[in-house]
């Protein structure tokens, strides 16, 4: 039996990894269990698949029966190096994922990434890590697992590019003269996913996709103009890749992480996930609007950029969403914070993790005096 580490496992990706597991249908036992400020949703978790460890990485946790805990980032660390285990699902949200996963990787695990901005954030040092440690990173990211399968089945050099599926966001149709007055619990509801806050506001900017689109980047080697980002409101499509003999290649399934995420636990062919009815389907594809959405269109500038400026757009990214979900700033204020940061030259490769800290902290900085 697989040994699996659940990172995040309170939130939306980690509470979809367990449900998965509590069906018994996969071949994997959970030995460690962490989450930020959920303390007893932690607890609960850990004596319901009797994990050999826990961490609250937010606060103290007390000790209990037959359990070992662990407190604060410091004890993350402490029980990844504890613990025996085959591969880490790493569900935590946001930067602070990044440590978490260099950690695993440090540790020998193989990683399950679901936090897309230790990709995005570190970049190829992140897989320089791996090859170091002799590990894998797996994508979970629904978009991303099903081009890493779709590139199974095609030598590199018969394709063209990767295209991104997106599903628009809560605001695909809205007239550009609506945004001023676009309140948080509209940005909140998506249409077809369910999923943590931060993702969710970013699916309503389209930041999401251009973080995708920097992690596709990234995880399988091509450049921006090898990228393409096309909008499928009904979310079927995973994802696509063209070869360059005009064939194009698609996953579909129904909009349900849980396939991606067993994919990426190497559980991929149970059957989990409802059938996909194709009586009811009606896809449809449109152009995305660049005007509209313009953090989709600066990723694609970040990416020929190069240096850190994917780095950068992430921490103004989480800056500029957090003031918003706070209600501080409105909507076009967040687009606006994240577009002047950008502005700066962010021309330094990522070389190490210290130095990732401190542009982070630089572009956090210049971010928190534009909100
Ligand atoms: P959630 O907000 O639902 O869950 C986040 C998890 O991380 C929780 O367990 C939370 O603990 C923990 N956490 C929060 N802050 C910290 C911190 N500072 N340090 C350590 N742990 C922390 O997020 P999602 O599950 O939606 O997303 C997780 C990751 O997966 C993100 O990177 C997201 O982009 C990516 N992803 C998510 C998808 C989805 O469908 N949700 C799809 C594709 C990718 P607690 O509950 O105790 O606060
Ligand atoms: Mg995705």
């Amino acid at each position: 039996m697989k040994r699996v580490i659940i990172l995040g496992c309170t939130g939306s990706i980690g509470t979809t990894a367990l449900k998965a597991i509590r069906t018994k249908h996969l071949d994997l036992s959970v030995v460690g269990l962490s989450a930020h400020a959920n303390e007893s949703q932690l607890v609960a978790l850990a004596r319901e698949f009797s994990v050999k460890a826990v961490c609250l990485t937010g606060s103290v946790l007390e000790s209990l029966p037959n359990i070992q805990t662990y407190s604060y980032f410091s004890g993350l660390k402490q029980m990844l190096h504890s613990l025996e285990a085959d591969i880490v699902l790493n569900a935590i949200a946001g930067f602070e994922g990044l440590q978490a996963s260099l950690e695993a990787l440090s540790c020998g695990f193989d990683l399950a990434l679901a936090n897309k901005e230790s990709i995005v954030c570190a970049g190829s040092y992140l897989f320089d890590v791996a090859k170091e440690n002799d590990c894998r990173i797996i994508p979970v990211d629904s978009e991303h697992s099903a081009l890493a399968e779709l590139l199974k089945g095609h030598e590199r050099n018969q394709v063209q590019s990767l295209v991104l599926t997106a599903s628009g966001g809560p605001f695909r149709t809205l007239d550009a003269s609506q945004f001023s007055t676009i309140t948080v619990d509209q940005a909140l509801a998506h249409p077809t996913w369910n999923m943590g806050k931060k993702i969710s506001i970013d699916s309503a900017t389209m930041a999401n996709k251009a973080l995708e689109v920097i992690e596709a980047s990234y995880l399988f080697g091509f450049d921006a103009d090898r990228i393409e980002v096309v909008i499928h409101p009904q979310s079927i499509v995973h994802s696509m890749i063209r070869t360059f003999d005009g064939a194009v290649y698609a996953q579909l399934g129904t909009p349900d992480m849980t396939l991606p995420i067993i994919n990426a636990l190497g559980e991929g062919g149970t059957s989990l996930v409802r059938p996909l009815d194709f009586s009811s389907l009606s896809l449809t594809f449109e152009k995305p609007d660049f005007k509209r959405f313009p953090l989709l269109a600066l990723s694609f500038e970040i990416l020929n950029r190069k240096g850190s400026s994917a780095l950068a757009f992430n921490a103004a990214d989480e800056i500029a969403v957090h003031a918003f979900l706070q209600r501080k700033i409105s909507y076009l204020k967040l687009i606006e914070v994240v577009q002047r940061t950008l502005q700066q030259r962010w021309d330094e490769e990522v070389a190490s993790f210290s130095q990732i800290l401190a542009l982070d902290e630089k572009a956090r900085q210049l971010a928190r005096s534009l909100v």
